[in-house]
């Protein structure tokens, strides 16, 4: 699961990828970057209760 390192939100969009890496959108703050915080999908689904 991507998570957007400035707000935290999931609604991380890979808007480029290849030669230079990956650049990703977050939807929620409009962070525009390559870094994101990944964390491994266990058993915690909480990507449902989306907090604007
Ligand atoms: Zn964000």
């Amino acid at each position: 699961m991507l998570h957007c390192p400035q707000c935290g939100s999931t609604r991380i969009y890979l808007i480029a990828g290849g030669f230079t890496g990956y650049r990703y959108h977050c939807k929620a703050c409009d962070y525009e970057g390559v870094l994101v915080v990944t964390t491994p999908t266990l058993d915690e689904e909480q990507e449902d209760g989306r907090e604007s």
